[in-house]
């Protein structure tokens, strides 16, 4: 009886109730800011390492296993890695399909889809680049993608959620305008990139990518590759290499040698370079290291 009593006690507090798991830290910054106490929330990949290729340790299956909701980016980011985790974890609440399972990819738009003969490739993006949360606007349609879920899962919470979205929502916009703002001088930049890891980002503000280090998504750099990049930066007068935090760097220096491009090193996700933590500091990271 006291335990009950204590429990209920808790419940009518807002303690943490719906244990939370989303698959990178973008995804699980913006569940934190719509659920609030309400929720907890634990991140699956670090974002120091590759996103497509993440290393399933045990510790992330007792994480699966004990998840009220799972959110992943989908668009197929997490195919290398999350489909035997969730199979092992073998938690009926959060399964594709079921009501604790939520896919943003299905809510934003996605771009670069290929078509049919591209993905003779082997294109490790057949349905189009999943790196969406590099678009700071996306986070607008995420929050409100959560929260209708947090929601559908905790009704008695709903008002709180509302409310909690609102809050950020207003607040976002407020941080976007001043963000466009700065963004307003960066018009017009050349760059490549190792990866289409930026392509919301560069879209967004009007940055034209030239090319990408690697040859094809996935494929490692060839030296043929590599002096035509170099070929192409030099009558282009592209100076500027977009280079993640987990890809090799040999490369993108050596075409900066011969080409006098600086290498920027972006985070691709929230946390994954010293000083992006926060939702803020990533998306002003970003818009800092391309635009001085
Ligand atoms: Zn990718």
């Amino acid at each position: 009886m006291k335990s009950f009593l204590l429990i209920m006690l808790l419940a009518s507090l807002g303690f943490a109730s719906v244990k939370v798991e989303a698959t990178y830290a973008s995804l699980g910054a913006i569940a934190k800011k719509v659920g609030g106490d309400l929720v907890s929330v634990h991140v699956l990949a670090s974002s120091q390492y590759d996103p497509h290729f993440i290393v399933p340790k045990p510790s992330l299956l007792s994480k699966l296993r004990r998840a009220d909701l799972l959110i992943i980016n989908g668009g197929g980011l997490e195919l290398g890695w999350l489909p035997p985790l969730m199979r092992s974890a073998n938690n009926g609440k959060i399964q594709v399909g079921a009501e604790g399972f939520l896919d943003i990819s299905h809510f934003v738009a996605m771009i670069d889809k290929p078509n049919s003969v591209s993905r003779a490739f082997g294109d490790i993006h057949a349905e189009g680049n999943p790196h969406y949360i590099l678009d700071p606007y996306n986070v607008l349609i995420i929050a409100k993608a959560v929260a209708q879920k947090l929601s559908q899962l905790d009704s008695q919470n709903m008002q709180t959620y509302k409310k909690n979205l609102a809050n950020f929502t207003r607040e976002w916009h407020i941080y976007l305008k001043d963000l466009d703002k700065n963004m307003l001088t960066c018009k017009d930049k050349k760059v490549i990139q190792y990866h289409e890891l930026f392509n919301y980002f560069l879209k967004r503000y009007g940055i034209k990518s030239y090319a990408t280090i690697e040859p094809l998504p996935g494929i490692s750099p060839s030296s043929k590759h590599t002096l035509k990049l170099i070929n192409l930066m030099r009558e282009q007068k592209i100076d500027m290499i977009l280079q993640d935090v987990y890809h090799e760097k040999k490369t993108a220096h050596f075409i900066a040698s011969k080409t006098d491009a600086k290498v920027k090193i972006i985070p691709h996700d929230v946390g994954a370079a010293k000083g992006s933590e926060t939702l803020e500091d990533f998306y002003n990271m970003i818009a800092q290291r391309i635009c001085h």
